[in-house]
């Protein structure tokens, strides 16, 4: 799903790379931590998956393509797929929860009824049913990284990517927000957070990639922080079910990107579906990983996803019916669409990248073999 190949990143003007030769490989379905102090590249990592930003040299793979190699007029209909969520939360003042969650649906030509079906859903996975008519500023900061969340996974992502998302909030609303990207994770999404902070690292027991001053520290699957006597402590079936589940979801989009999508996004989506799939026979093929300690280690690997407070959290949610698969919006049928979105604050969000509202530039960035 994702591949730093031999990454390095200068930034213009820095003497030290930003990056140094980093390599590693994500899987479909997998929680990974990229830990680190602050500056030791994280954020880098993440906008580089993004294609916010492209390696100097080395190779990113994000979804089955080589992010240098993606025309910058397909990169908006690439991070589609990607959610993406930040410290500071980035809503709109102004717009209500539900409108905020709606914006990005409504920017990319979704038609009415799968906002109105998609937003009130998108609230429910991060138990903030009925909250659809607050404004952010009427809501605590854990709330308002629960709609950021909504906003992100409101298109159903197949890659959701946290940037220190617990980083302004107390401890005891951090782990709310952990338990809500664990349970997008076990309805097959791919989970990358950043952060800097070891308690959740040490609780959640995922896969841990370390970096210090750009520099890959470690890679180690499902160990603590700083802790590299609790290793390999997540069971294997819960690998082969998140596998699983990630491919079911890939060929569903495929289903849907034939019967309503363009030739050029069903070929992609066929592309994934099929990495999906090899992702699962490699997971089965693979040994199966001897914990490091006995049953309680395993045990305590996952905490349990439990609601928080009463939150309706921990309901799971319907992997990927056709309908609502993150995809590209068909041009053609236009019937129920929202009409074009005026006065579109996306500089407050600094989303216009994100959503393909820049002018076209597509010889920025040419293929490379
Ligand atoms: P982290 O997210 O782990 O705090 P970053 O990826 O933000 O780390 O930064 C890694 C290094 O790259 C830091 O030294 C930072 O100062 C530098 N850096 C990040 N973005 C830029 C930029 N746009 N221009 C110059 N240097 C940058
Ligand atoms: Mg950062």
């Amino acid at each position: 799903m994702i591949r730093f190949e031999h990454v390095t990143k200068r930034y213009k003007g820095t003497a030290k790379p930003a990056l140094s030769d980093i390599d590693f490989e994500i899987q479909r379905g997998e929680f990974v931590f990229l830990v680190g102090a602050s500056g030791s590249g994280k954020s880098s990592c993440l906008r580089l998956i993004l294609r916010e930003d492209v390696p100097s040299s080395g190779r990113v793979v994000a979804l089955g393509r080589d992010t240098k190699t993606l025309t910058t007029r397909r990169t908006p209909y690439f991070r589609r797929h990607i959610g993406a969520v930040f410290q500071d939360f980035r809503l709109l003042q102004s717009k209500t929860v539900a409108q905020n969650v709606a914006f990005t649906l409504q920017v990319i030509g979704r038609s009415r009824g799968f906002i109105k079906q998609a937003v009130p859903d998108a609230l429910e996975r991060v138990g903030l049913a009925g909250m659809g008519k607050r404004m952010p500023h009427e809501l605590s900061g854990g709330e308002q990284q629960r709609v950021a969340i909504a906003r992100a996974l409101v298109n159903r992502p197949q890659l959701l990517l946290a940037d220190e998302p617990t980083g302004n909030l107390d401890p005891g609303t951090s782990v709310d927000i952990m338990r809500i990207l664990a349970q997008v994770n076990a309805t097959g999404t791919t989970v990358v957070m950043a952060t800097h902070e070891a308690t959740f690292v040490d609780q959640m027991q995922r896969r841990v990639i370390e970096l210090s001053e750009g520099v890959l520290l470690r890679d180690e699957r499902h160990g603590g922080y700083g802790d590299t006597s609790v290793v390999r402590t997540l069971r294997p079936e819960t690998e082969r079910g998140a596998a699983a589940i990630a491919a079911l979801t890939a060929v569903l989009e495929v289903q849907r990107e034939v019967t309503e999508g363009s030739a050029e996004a069903a070929v992609d989506a066929t592309q994934r579906a099929v990495d999906a799939v090899e992702e699962v026979v490699d997971v089965i093929a693979a040994p199966a990983p001897a914990p490091a300690r006995p049953a309680e280690a395993a045990d305590a690997a996952i905490p349990p996803i439990e609601p928080a407070s009463g939150d309706p959290v921990a309901e799971p949610v319907p992997v990927a019916e056709p309908d609502a698969a993150a995809g590209e919006q068909p041009e053609d049928d236009g019937a129920d669409r929202t009409p074009s979105v005026p006065h579109v604050p996306v500089d407050e969000l600094g989303m216009a990248d994100r959503l393909g509202l820049r002018p076209r530039d597509d010889d920025e960035v040419g293929p490379t073999s």
